[in-house]
């Protein structure tokens, strides 16, 4: 199981053992939190023999269900490996452009193919639920107000507030919370060794993310990584030589991320300093071994100011200018000059 995952997949497995599972559920969180694993992981509880082995008939159905792979296809509804369970979401048109809004036609479709008679658990699951325009909400709802026995209908969605109150009241909620605790930090640790062997401090990451591991890592693969890896050379490379600095490149367009990356090597610094230890970055250890430790505080506040001040009408590559003058030259400054307060 994730391990973020513990709290809210302890409060469904209560209403499993308790009997207490409602014929509507809820499963909320930021993008990317894994609202579909929980919901799998959960399915494989319910009808998995051995307490989602993993490895049973039901189980490895379940687990081929990608929902990528699935839902891409343009159809109204698909049906999971596991013959008993469907699943609905907005549709993809002919030209991969996905629908704003998943229509009535397609919770028709739905409802009725939860409504089958059978003897095992009918499961259905709908992803964005908070994405249906009002007569899709209607209908659903009249689904929800008579439910049959047997039937099991999961809402994922990102916003319950987009969701009308009558839906709303019909479900039980289960929430993932965004993640920065220490199992989450040693989750994403593992996960980053394997693919990139590269010093990140992952609680910083949790927080540019908000909290939100898979995003870490989708932000870290392919291209992204390749750029972060090439932005964090240059920065280590201009403050080691700070005659380079009118040689960057891939920074326009880019000042933020630059920012961010920046910031997290500051962040690193302090950290390093502050416990006296060394860390993997050549460059950064030799900053952190004659820089004044204040002045890496007031650095990483004109960075923290500069990123707010991103989202003004301000020239961002200004400021990313100054902001990387003082860095290139922070170890043998004077006095500390003022560049992000305008
Ligand atoms: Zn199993």
């Amino acid at each position: 199981m994730l391990p973020w995952h513990k709290s809210a997949f302890t409060k469904l497995k209560q209403m499993i053992d308790q009997n207490h599972l409602p014929h509507a559920l809820l499963i909320t969180g930021m993008p990317q939190m894994g609202k579909f694993e929980l919901m799998q992981q959960l399915v494989q509880t319910l009808l998995c023999h051995d307490q989602s082995c993993g490895e049973c008939r039901v189980c490895r159905a379940i687990a081929k269900d990608n929902p990528k792979e699935i839902l891409e296809v343009p159809t109204l509804i698909r049906r999971s490996h596991y013959p008993n369970m469907v699943y609905c979401r907005t549709e993809v048109n002919d030209r991969g452009v996905e629908s704003k809004n998943i229509r009535i036609n397609q919770i028709r479709a739905f409802c009725e193919a939860l409504n089958k008679t059978a003897d095992d658990l009918q499961i259905g699951v709908l992803f964005y639920a908070d994405q249906m325009n009002v007569s899709a909400a209607n209908s659903l709802l009249k689904t929800l107000e008579e439910p049959r026995d047997n039937t099991l209908i999961i809402l994922l969605a990102h916003n319950p507030k987009n969701l009308p109150a009558t839906i709303l009241s019909r479900c039980q909620s289960v929430h993932l919370s965004p993640a920065y605790d220490e199992a989450t930090q040693t989750w994403l640790e593992d996960h980053i060794s394997q693919t990139q062997n590269a010093d990140f401090d992952v609680a910083q990451l949790l927080e540019n993310t908000h909290g939100v591991p898979f995003k870490v890592l989708s932000e870290l693969s392919g291209d992204g990584f390749i750029h972060y890896q090439n932005w964090q050379n240059q920065l280590l490379d201009m403050v080691a030589h700070p005659t380079t600095l009118s040689q960057v490149q891939d920074f326009e367009g880019n000042e933020v991320a630059v920012l961010n990356c920046l910031q997290n090597l500051v962040i690193e610094g302090i950290r390093l300093k502050s416990l006296g230890h060394e860390g993997g970055l050549v460059e950064l250890n030799q900053v952190v071994k004659t820089v004044r430790p204040d002045f890496l505080f007031r650095l990483l506040d004109d960075i923290y100011h500069a990123i707010n001040l991103s989202k003004t009408t301000v020239n961002i590559k200004l400021l990313l200018d100054n902001v990387l003058i003082v860095w290139s030259h922070i170890t043998h400054l004077k006095r500390y000059p003022q560049i992000t307060r305008t």
